[in-house]
């Protein structure tokens, strides 16, 4: 059975997903919501779209949608994602999902709404403290509750190794790697139209720094590699703008410093040290502890492979409950 989805966004970026999508077996297209009548067409029919509208209501309401893929301009990814939500679709937001905070937060809330509606419960701001085998499964610890669960999903990023032993699972190492970006200044932006990539990194750590143009207009250089000890360091020691500079110069002719000013960081999960190349992602039933999923050392594409993830993880959950 193929997921029906919607696509809102005639523009460059939602003419990438629907090239992707376009790609997947069990996907199915089944509207595309544009901003101009005329445009949305012409994309719509260029690939087969059955249905095309300027209304996104009316893309959600076509018959069998499930989920919706927001590739619109930013200001209207936190009303269209939360439109989306209240009629009951999952939602993929091009990132940034808001353009101010406020709308964030309300799409966040709406978020913790719509899943709490289905039976989800969220505990936020709950640090898992402890944990006891018992006969049903795990009893989960946090400072103000115990819980008890059947299976538990260790998805917890930087710290999957510190759970897992919580949990009594398999033992293993995650090892901090910071990604630092830097940015063009507003005035060099229109020197990048697209994705930019060199060819990927000689140590396989990475795909190299590479440019990206936002859907807000951005123009982005990275994320460089850096293994460190520390699991929340994001700002000491970054990268001087001379090193993106160079970088940058490996793709665009003449970049310097004066371009470019300093920009986000992030720390990756990996399951390797420096001194390997590769592993991959750990998403199997635990071998020590099996009322325990490991989701662990999701470094790079785990974003875009979430919804793949996901899908896996609650076949792994099914088999053996
Ligand atoms: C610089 C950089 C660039 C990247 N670029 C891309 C990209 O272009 N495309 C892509 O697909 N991916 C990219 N990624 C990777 C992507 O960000 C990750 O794969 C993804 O965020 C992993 O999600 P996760 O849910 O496994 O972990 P996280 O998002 O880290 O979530 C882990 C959660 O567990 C919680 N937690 C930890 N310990 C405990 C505890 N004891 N109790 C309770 N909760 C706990 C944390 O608070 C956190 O909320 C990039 C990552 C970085 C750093």
């Amino acid at each position: 059975m193929s997921i029906k989805v919607v696509v809102a966004g005639q523009g460059a970026f939602g003419i990438k997903h629907i090239e992707a999508l376009k790609n997947i077996k069990d996907v199915e297209i089944v509207s595309l919501a544009g901003g101009s009548l005329d445009s949305t067409r012409d994309v719509a029919q260029k690939f087969g779209i059955p249905h095309f509208t300027t209304d996104l209501a009316e893309s959600l309401a076509q018959p069998g949608v499930q989920a919706a893929i927001l590739a619109t301009p930013t200001q209207m990814h936190a009303k269209q994602g939360i439109q989306c939500m209240r009629a009951g679709k999952h939602v993929h937001i091009e990132i940034p999902i808001a353009d101010n905070l406020k709308d964030a937060e309300e799409l966040v809330k709406v978020l913790l709404r719509t899943g709490e509606e289905e039976g989800v419960i969220f505990l936020p701001g709950t640090k898992l403290a402890g944990a006891d085998r018992h006969p049903e499964g795990i009893a989960l610890r946090t400072e103000r509750e115990t819980i008890l669960a059947s299976t538990v999903v260790n998805a917890a990023g930087l710290y999957a190794d510190d759970v897992s032993k919580i949990l009594g699972g398999e033992t293993f190492t995650i090892y901090p790697c910071r990604g630092e970006y830097a940015e063009f200044t507003p005035a060099k932006r229109a020197l990048v139209n697209a994705l930019v990539y060199p060819l990927p990194h000689a140590s396989g750590h990475g795909l190299g720094v590479h440019l990206v143009r936002t859907t807000g207009g951005q123009v982005w250089l990275g994320p460089t590699i850096h293994y460190q000890e520390r699991k929340d360091d994001y700002e000491n020691d970054r990268e001087p703008l001379e090193h993106f500079a160079e970088s940058a110069r490996l793709l665009i002719d003449g970049v310097t410093i004066d371009d470019l000013r300093l920009s986000g960081s992030g720390i990756r999960a990996k399951l390797h040290p420096p001194s390997e190349s590769f592993a991959d992602f750990m998403i199997r039933r635990d071998r020590e502890n099996p009322a325990v999923v490991q989701v662990s050392g999701i470094d790079s594409p785990g974003l875009t492979s979430s919804l793949a993830i996901g899908k896996l993880v609650s076949e792994i959950v099914a088999e053996d409950s």
